[in-house]
C-alpha cells in the first residue's frame, strides 16, 4: 500500500502528521525541556535544517547546467532577449495585479482599526535593504565565482547566459560544451530525485519544527490582518492564477493547479522560493511539458524577482499598520505602495523572512513607522510559508505562459496526469553473478 502511492501523497501525509505533532507539542508540551530539546531543537531542527540544506544544494549546478542547456536549446540571442522580457514584464505584472489586489481588499475590510496591542509584540530592527542603484550594479557579477559560491541568482543567471551566448558563437567546441551540460544536467536531475525521495522524512520534521514553536495562541489577536493577508493569498493563487492560465497560457486551470502541489508543499515547509527551485523546475518541465529551453531561464529568474505573495502581505501590512497608528494614506501613498513592492521583490532574493526587510523598504518610502512590522512578527512565519507557495505558483504561471507564446509546452505532457510523477528511487545494486 505505502509502495503504491506517489511520492507526492506520501509528502502531503508526512506534512500533515508533522502539522499535527508539532501543534500537540505546542499545545501540551512546550514547556517540557526534554521534549523541547531533544526533539524541537534535537530531532527536529537537525533533520528538518539538512533537509533544506540538500535542497539547496541542488540549486546552484541544477540551474547552471540546465540554463546552459536551455540557452543552446534557443539557440539564437533575438529569442533569447524576447523570452526575457516577455517573463520579466509577466513577473512584473502578475507582482502589479497581487499587490492591487491586496490594498483593496484591505482597505475594504480595513483591518487594524481599534486593534488592541497584544501582550508579546516583539520589536523589529530591520536590516538595511540595498539601494535600488546596487541592485542592478549587482546583476553583473565582479567576479562569478563568488557569484556560484554565494549562491547569488540573478548574478548567476547573468553570468551563465552570457556564457551560453558564448558557446552558441564558439561553434563546434561550443557544441562539445553543450552535450557534456546536457549530460550533467541530466545526472543532475538524477541527484534531484534522489533528495526527492528523501521528502516525506524532510517535510514532516520541518512541519513538526515550525508548528512546535507557532501556536495558535499568536494567531488569534491578530486575526484580522491574518485571515485578509490569507484570504488574497487564495484569491491569487485559486482565481487570478488559473484566469491567467486559461487565458493566456490556454491550459486546463484544475490541472495547472493539480500539478502544482509537490512544489507548493515544499514551497510551504521551507518558506523558500530559492530552495524549492528544483521541485518547481522539475514540475514545470516533466509534469507540466514545458521546454528545458523556457523553464531552465523563467523558473530561477521567477524564483528571485518574483513573489506575488510577499507583494500581498506587504499591500494587506501597509493597511494595518497605517489603521493601527491612524495615519492616513493617500492615493499617491498607494500608488507608491504598488511601485515599491514591485521594485522591491526585484530586488530581494527568495528566501525565508525577507519579505519583511522589503516592507521595511515599503514603509520608509510611505513614511509608516517601521517598528510597526514588530506588531505582524508573530505570525509572520506561517504567513512566510503560504505566500511562498503562492509566489512559486506564480513562477509556473508565468512559465506556462511564455512557453504557450513560443510554442515551447508540449500538450500531451500537460494532460496527461501522470507524467513526471516521481516514483521511487531505484537504487542500484552491484550484479552478483
Ligand atoms: N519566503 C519568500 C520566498 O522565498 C519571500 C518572503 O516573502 O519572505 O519566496
Amino acid at each position: 500500500m505505502l509502495k503504491k502511492m506517489t511520492i507526492t501523497t506520501k509528502i502531503m501525509i508526512a506534512m500533515l502528521i508533522g502539522l499535527l505533532v508539532g501543534s500537540l507539542i505546542n499545545a501540551f508540551a512546550g514547556d517540557v525541556a526534554f521534549i523541547q530539546t531533544y526533539l524541537v531543537n534535537g530531532l527536529f531542527h537537525v533533520i528538518g535544517k539538512a533537509f533544506v540544506n540538500a535542497l539547496k544544494m541542488l540549486v546552484v549546478p541544477l540551474v547552471t547546467f540546465s540554463l546552459i542547456c536551455g540557452v543552446c536549446g534557443i539557440g539564437d540571442v533575438n529569442t533569447l532577449g524576447r523570452v526575457g522580457i516577455k517573463a520579466f514584464l509577466l513577473y512584473l505584472l502578475t507582482t502589479a495585479m497581487a499587490i492591487t489586489l491586496a490594498l483593496t481588499l484591505a482597505i475594504l475590510v480595513s483591518p487594524g482599526q481599534g486593534f488592541e496591542q497584544a501582550a508579546g509584540t516583539q520589536s523589529f530592527s530591520p536590516k538595511p535593504a540595498p539601494p535600488l542603484t546596487d541592485v542592478f550594479i549587482n546583476i553583473v557579477p565582479s567576479n562569478p565565482i563568488n557569484a556560484f559560491a554565494e549562491g547569488n541568482m540573478l548574478q548567476i543567471i547573468f553570468f551563465v547566459i552570457l556564457f551560453g551566448i558564448a558557446m552558441l558563437m564558439a561553434g563546434e567546441p561550443g557544441k562539445q560544451l553543450a552535450e557534456g551540460a546536457e549530460k550533467l544536467n541530466e545526472v543532475m536531475m538524477k541527484v534531484v530525485t534522489l533528495v526527492m525521495d528523501f521528502a516525506p522524512y524532510g517535510v514532516f520534521f520541518l512541519m513538526a519544527k515550525t508548528f512546535s514553536e507557532q501556536g495558535i495562541g499568536l494567531i488569534l489577536p491578530m486575526i484580522g490582518y491574518f485571515s485578509v493577508v490569507i484570504a488574497c493569498l487564495l484569491i491569487h493563487a485559486f482565481v487570478t492564477f488559473p484566469l491567467l492560465i486559461t487565458f493566456f497560457a490556454k491550459l486546463n486551470p484544475v490541472t495547472f493547479i493539480q500539478k502544482m502541489r509537490p512544489a507548493q508543499i515544499f514551497a510551504f515547509s521551507t518558506a523558500s522560493s530559492n530552495a524549492t527551485i528544483p521541485v518547481t523546475l522539475q514540475v514545470v518541465e516533466k509534469r507540466m511539458g514545458v521546454n528545458n529551453a523556457t523553464a531552465s531561464f523563467t523558473v530561477p529568474l521567477g524564483a528571485t524577482i518574483n513573489m506575488d505573495g510577499t507583494a500581498i502581505m506587504q499591500g494587506v501590512a501597509t493597511v494595518f499598520i497605517a489603521n493601527v497608528y491612524g495615519i492616513d494614506l493617500g492615493l499617491t501613498d498607494y500608488i507608491t505602495v504598488v511601485g515599491m513592492s514591485i521594485l522591491a521583490s526585484i530586488g530581494t532574493a527568495g528566501v525565508p523572512g525577507v519579505g519583511l526587510i522589503m516592507l521595511a523598504m515599503v514603509f520608509n518610502q510611505v513614511g509608516l513607522p517601521v517598528e510597526g512590522i514588530g506588531l505582524i512578527l508573530g505570525v509572520d512565519r506561517i504567513l512566510d510559508m503560504v505566500r511562498t507557495a503562492v509566489n512559486v505558483t506564480g513562477d509556473a504561471t508565468v512559465s506556462c505562459i511564455v512557453a504557450r507564446g513560443e510554442n515551447e509546452i508540449d500538450e500531451a505532457i500537460f494532460n496527461d496526469p501522470d507524467a513526471g510523477t516521481i516514483t521511487d528511487v531505484e537504487l542500484p545494486h552491484k550484479q552478483t553473478a
